[in-house]
Parts: C-alpha cells; structure tokens; sequence
C-alpha cells in the first residue's frame, strides 16, 4: 500500500537529518568515506518501513539535508528529489533481518586490506580485544567475533539475497565486509552503530598492522 506521507513522518525524517549530516561529516573526516563512497541510513518509522538515507553520488563530508531521501521499502523515494545508490538494498535487508534501526557503510583502507588479504577465507574472528566490548551483547574480550567477508557484486539484489540468508544462519553478527569494498554494519539508532562502526575499525586496522608485523 502507498505510504501517505504525513506530519508525522516528516517531524520524524526532519529529526534524523542534522544526525545523519553529522555523521557523515565524521567518517569523511576519518577517512572512511573518500570520494562519494559509502551511505548511511536512519529508520524514520519501523512501523510504515520508512527508511532516512544518503542519496546516492554525493561526498559525505559536506551533506546538506536536500542530500538525504525518505524512501519506502521497495526504494521508492518518498521525500527528496535525489536517487537511492543500488546498495540501499542491502540498508532495507539489514533493517528487515537484523532489525538495524541505523545501517552505516564505509569503504575503509582496513576493511579493503584485510578482505584482500584473506581472499580464499569467507570470514574472519576477532577475539581477545577489549575494543570487543563496544559491540551490543559482548562483555568479554575472550568473545569471538566473526566477521563474514561476502564477495562483492554490482548486483545488489544478489548480495541482498545472500545477507537475508546469511542473518538467518549466523546469530549475532554486528558487521560484514564486502571484499574489495567496504564494511557494513548496524546498531538500533545511529549512535549505537556509529560506536559498532568505530570499534570494527579500530578492531581492522589492529589486525591489519598485525599481519605487516608478522611480515617483517
Ligand atoms: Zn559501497
């Protein structure tokens, strides 16, 4: 059924663009989002599907609120005049399947080195870190954390059917990367997965300078 849009979606949206700005603002600034890489997306209202994202082709630095769309659940553009990128499909999957309140996608140098690194390998654990803490559900550094590295694709529809089997399968998951392309990964707002995106980062980065040290 075609979503009306009302008053209330629109107090709901207009709360989520000075966040979503705001975190963009971030990530570009921590090099995570170079050129017009990456997108990040808000549920405006769970109950109608509706879902605050960056339009696709925009550097994420320097958003404006004309560069976020609402967009229903099969990717019609409900505010805004901007288009969704073909991976706003996978940020709707996640919503669906992992019940994400906010998706955050990076094309990180740690997520691309280490998904390159590994390419025989379909996921990585990381396990013994304090950093593991920040992630929702984990209390312990002795936690090992399985980030699955898909294949990437410019078929979207494609990589979202293997996400929706892939949460079905696996319990648990806070993140995944896209080999060669990026991380993506969630939490039940935007604050909560901005604090899951830095510590995958953070926990990346780590395993990354681990390996050229073994090199040596
Ligand atoms: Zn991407």
């Amino acid at each position: 059924m075609p979503i009306n849009w009302n008053n209330e979606l629109q107090t709901a949206l207009s709360a989520q663009i000075p966040k979503i700005i705001q975190t963009g603002k971030y990530l570009y600034d921590r090099g995570w989002l170079y050129a017009t890489s990456g997108n990040i997306s808000s549920v405006v209202s769970s109950r109608d599907g509706v879902i605050a994202i960056t339009e696709s082709g925009t550097p994420k630095g320097s958003l404006t609120p004309e560069n976020i769309i609402a967009i229903d659940r099969d990717m019609n553009v409900l505010k805004g005049t901007g288009k969704p990128s073909s991976e706003t499909l996978l940020h709707i999957e996640l919503v669906s399947s992992a019940g994400a309140g906010a998706v955050i996608h990076t094309h990180s140098v740690w997520s691309n080195a280490i998904s390159a690194h590994f390419s025989d390998s379909d996921g990585i654990y990381l396990s013994g870190y304090e950093m593991l803490k920040a992630l929702q559900g984990v209390n312990t550094h002795k936690h090992e954390e399985f980030i699955p590295l898909l294949e990437n694709s410019q078929n979207m529809k494609e990589v979202s059917n293997k996400i929706h089997e892939m949460m079905k399968q696996k319990e648990g998951l806070h993140g995944f990367i896209l080999r060669k392309h990026g991380l993506y990964t969630w939490g039940k707002d935007l604050n909560e997965g901005l604090r899951h995106l830095e510590a995958l980062e953070y926990l990346l980065e780590t395993e990354g300078r681990l390996l050229s040290f073994k090199d040596k």
